[in-house]
C-alpha cells in the first residue's frame, strides 16, 4: 500500500522554527478512509498503470517532436506544431512524471523515485535535488507562509501576499506578472539553482551541497539538457533560429507551469500567514494546507489528465506520496470530511473563475499601500 502520511516538521529551517499540530480529527478520519481506498490491490495497481501509461505518452510526444524539429527540419507551420508538441511533452513530464517521482509517489523505493525524478534535470533543465528542497520542503511544509514558502516570495518583483511590504510598482503587477511567469523556468535552470547552492538555502530551508550521485546527477543532467535543447539543434539551424526557438519553448513551458501552481495558492480564496502569526497561534497542519490551497476545474477530466492532478492541489498537499491518478477519488473523501469538521474547502468551478480570482488578488495587493487586514473566514 502506498505511503499516505505527509512527513512534515522534520526539516531544518534557518529562520525561527515554525511547527504545526500534526493531528486532528479531520486528517485522522480522512487518512483512514484514503488508506482503506488504497488497500485494494486492484485500485492501487490501476493508479500506477495509469501513471506509467502517461509517462510513455509524455515521452513519445516529446521525442517525436524533437526528432521532427532536429532531423526532419520542417517548414514554419509544421515547425511551430512540433515546437508546441515539445512544450506539451515537457509540461507532461514536469507535471505527471518528475513531480510524482520527486515526491516519492512514482515507485515504492526512494532510489528509483530519485532516478525518475532526474527527468527534471534531463528534460526540464532544473535540478531535481534543489527542487526537492524548494518544492517538497519549503512549499509543501510551509504553504503560503511569508518568507518560508519560496513560491510566494517574489519580492521585489511582485507582492503575492498581504504581509509583504508594498511598493509603488506593484500597482501594475497584475499586468507584468505574466512576462515574469514566462521567465520562471529559465531562472530555475540558471540563476536559481546556482543561488540555492551558493546560499545553501531556499526560503528558510537548508540546502546541503550535493555529494557523489546527487552532484553527478546535477552536472550530467545540466549537460544532457543543454545537449538536446541547444547544442544538437545548432548542428542543423543558424544560431538565431535556435535562440528564438529555445526562448519560445521555455517561455511557453514556464507560463503553463507558473500559472498552474499560482491558481492553486495565489488567489482570493486562499489563506496567507506570516511567521509571527504562526508563532502566536500554532496551527493544525492539515487544516492549514486545505485553507491555503484551492482546487480548480475538478470535473474537467482532460485538464486533470494534462496537469497531473495539480488542479486537485488540496488532495496533493494532503497526500503528496500517493500517485496523482488517485486524486479525483480521494477528493470525494477529503471534501466530505472537510464539510464534517468545518474545514474551509474551496474548488473553483472553471479555469476562467480561477484566473479571474488570481488577477483580482494581484490587483488588490498591488493597489493597497499598507499591509491588508486579512479576513479570517
Ligand atoms: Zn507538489
Amino acid at each position: 500500500m502506498a505511503e499516505t502520511s505527509a512527513t512534515v516538521l522534520t526539516v531544518s529551517a534557518a529562520g525561527p522554527k515554525l511547527s504545526f499540530h500534526n493531528g486532528g480529527d479531520f486528517i485522522l478520519e480522512t487518512r483512514q478512509e484514503v488508506e482503506l481506498y488504497l488497500a485494494s490491490r486492484r485500485t492501487e495497481l490501476k493508479g500506477r498503470l495509469q501513471l506509467y501509461t502517461k509517462t510513455v505518452v509524455a515521452f513519445a510526444i516529446l521525442v517525436a517532436s524533437w526528432i521532427t524539429i532536429v532531423f526532419v527540419r520542417p517548414g514554419v507551420a509544421l515547425g511551430l506544431l512540433a515546437l508546441a508538441g515539445l512544450v506539451a511533452g515537457t509540461v507532461l513530464v514536469g507535471f505527471c512524471v518528475q513531480h510524482d517521482a520527486n515526491h516519492g509517489a512514482y515507485f515504492r523505493t526512494r532510489r528509483f523515485n530519485h532516478l525518475m525524478g532526474w527527468t527534471a534535470d534531463a528534460m526540464l533543465g532544473f535540478s531535481s535535488y534543489a527542487w526537492r528542497v524548494k518544492h517538497n520542503v519549503a512549499h509543501h511544509t510551509y504553504t503560503n507562509v511569508d518568507g518560508y514558502d519560496d513560491d510566494i516570495s517574489q519580492t521585489p518583483f511582485a507582492r503575492l501576499m498581504p504581509s509583504q511590504e508594498p511598493k509603488p510598482w506593484y500597482r501594475l503587477q497584475h499586468i507584468y506578472i505574466w512576462p515574469l511567469y514566462s521567465v520562471m523556468v529559465i531562472r530555475w535552470q540558471t540563476g536559481a539553482d546556482i543561488a540555492a547552492l551558493v546560499r545553501r538555502r531556499i526560503g528558510k530551508s537548508t540546502v546541503r551541497m550535493p555529494q557523489r550521485w546527487d552532484l553527478a546527477g546535477l552536472l550530467v543532467g545540466k549537460a544532457f539538457f543543454v545537449g538536446w535543447a541547444i547544442v544538437a539543434p545548432l548542428f542543423f539551424y543558424p544560431w538565431w533560429v535556435v535562440a528564438v526557438g529555445y526562448v519560445g519553448f521555455t517561455m511557453a513551458t514556464s507560463l503553463v507551469t507558473a500559472t498552474t501552481f499560482q491558481l492553486a495558492h495565489c488567489v482570493e480564496e486562499a489563506d496567507f500567514t506570516s511567521a509571527e502569526e504562526m508563532e502566536a497561534e500554532k496551527r493544525i497542519w492539515a487544516v492549514h494546507e486545505v485553507e491555503t490551497t484551492v482546487d480548480f476545474c475538478p470535473r474537467n477530466a482532460f485538464l486533470t489528465w494534462v496537469l497531473g492532478g495539480l488542479n486537485y492541489q488540496i488532495e496533493h498537499h494532503l497526500f503528496p506520496r500517493v500517485p496523482h491518478t488517485h486524486y479525483p477519488r480521494i477528493a470525494e473523501i477529503v471534501r466530505r470530511n472537510a464539510a464534517k469538521h468545518g474545514v474551509r474547502y474551496t474548488a473553483q468551478p472553471s479555469l476562467w473563475v480561477a484566473l479571474r480570482s488570481h488577477h483580482r488578488h494581484l490587483r488588490r495587493l498591488g493597489r493597497l499601500g499598507v499591509p491588508v487586514e486579512i479576513e479570517m473566514g
